[in-house]
């Protein structure tokens, strides 16, 4: 068969793949041990001489397994691994291929919490370098000779900067370094960063893929396209592999068995749901960002607006030439920032709430709440004013969304 849609492969993915009895879809498996008829059967499992078998669930499930198998499938990679968070996923992905004396070069604009996270591995001896990664040159010009990996996210959040994604693609090329791209904000329905040379992508199955907020999740895709023979980190044991399966082995054994940040079989049931309706949600929520960053821009009370879609964007080339929408996140401030409390409180439809990616609009004040342990000195640095609202667009009517964000902010000209 001819190569199938987005869609349609995945919505036919399990039951293309195998069910018993029928099932269209993967069911829920729950059982943490697997028994074998033949005691050389579990050996083989154990061994990995036995392909396709389970052991005990924190090392995976038939439903994880099927998760891993879509994952793979939208990222057009070579395989994936399935964790109970994103930061599960990130973490690691650092901790099984970076060792104490390396150096990591890293996008400054990233989430809170993987930024908190180069704080740890600090203390364990890998260095971090934070750049400014929309500017190629940064990031070369912080290569040193033990670095190892670069990390940058597809569309940072609040602030929405886009990194050089294909400078830093070549430039990871050239020096044989590991090119981790956190895919979190766009997804595989926007972006697939194995088109820049991307060695591992993360998704934080929890936002855009799952897209109902019901559900944490994480994964790490290998694109195929790094060559694992070269990476000094592999331990000896899985030397013995394939080259290519080398960085995912390492991160499966090293990083879910032994740091068990497992996914269950429960909650992969509930993001595979969600993939069905993935690119539907976000061509969808992608329109409403733009139409309401649209109308924002336009509006007396509003100052800047952050949002790739929009010309005015410093990255609205890189926007329109990688990416098949500009996401459902923007940002925006409010020019009478002491009229906050007010303009937000007068919002009936989106939701006073943190979190990303869901089917409802979600809102919330930047400075007061995600960016307030870092203080004023910080926020300034990053741009970030006391007026920065952040919007996590959902599905509703466009109509509806608009005619509230009318209404509210007559209360702030
Ligand atoms: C939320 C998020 C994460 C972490 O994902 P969790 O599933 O919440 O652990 C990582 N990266 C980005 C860009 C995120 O937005």
């Amino acid at each position: 068969m001819d190569k199938q849609g987005f869609t349609t492969s995945i919505v036919h993915g399990d039951r293309v793949a195998g069910t018993e009895h029928g099932g269209v879809r993967q069911p829920i498996h729950t059982s943490v041990q697997y028994g074998f008829e033949r005691v050389e059967d579990l050996i083989g499992v154990f061994q990995g001489t036995k392909k396709g078998g389970f052991n005990y669930a924190r090392q995976g499930t038939p439903t994880t397994a099927a998760l891993e198998r879509k994952i793979t499938q939208l990222e057009e990679g070579a395989g994936s691994i399935c964790f109970s968070t994103g930061m599960g996923a990130i973490t690691a992905t650092f901790l099984t291929l970076l060792r104490a004396g390396d150096h990591l070069v890293s996008s400054k604009y990233v989430f809170g919490n993987t930024n908190s996270l180069f704080g740890t591995l600090k203390t364990l001896g890998v260095d971090v370098t934070v750049v400014d990664a929309c500017d190629v040159e940064q990031v070369k010009s912080a290569i040193r000779p033990n670095t190892r990996m670069v990390f940058v996210e597809t569309i940072a959040n609040p602030g929405t900067q886009i990194p050089d994604l294909q400078g830093i693609g070549e430039v990871c090329r050239e020096r044989g370094l590991a090119y981790v791209v956190d895919n979190t904000i766009t997804s595989p329905a926007l972006f697939k960063p194995k088109a820049v040379g991307a060695s591992l992508v993360i998704n934080s199955l929890t936002k855009t893929i799952a897209g109902h907020g019901a559900a944490l999740g994480g994964a790490v895709t290998d694109t195929g396209l790094f060559d694992w023979s070269a990476y000094p980190n592999i331990a000896d044991d899985y030397r013995k592999s394939p080259a290519k399966d080398q960085g995912l082995l390492q991160i499966r054994k090293k990083g879910l068995r032994d740091m068990g940040a497992s996914l269950s079989s429960e909650q992969a049931h509930s993001i595979a749901m969600g993939t069905e309706t993935l690119a539907l949600r976000v061509k969808q929520s992608s329109a409403n960002a733009l139409a309401l960053a649209q109308f924002l821009e336009g509006h007396d009370a509003i100052g800047r607006v952050f949002y790739p879609g929009l010309k005015s964007h410093p990255q609205y080339e890189i926007a329109q030439a990688l990416f098949k929408g500009a996401s459902w996140l923007l940002s925006f401030e409010l020019l009478n920032a002491e009229r906050m409390i007010e303009v937000v409180n007068a919002l009936k439809l989106p939701i006073k709430a943190t979190g990303l990616a869901d089917t409802r609009t979600l809102i919330i004040p930047v400075a007061p709440t995600i960016f307030f342990e870092a203080g004023p000195e910080t926020r300034r640095a990053m741009g970030i004013s006391d007026g920065m609202l952040r919007l996590s667009a959902g599905i509703e009517d466009i109509d509806d969304l608009i005619a509230d964000f009318e209404q509210a902010l007559k209360l702030a000209v």
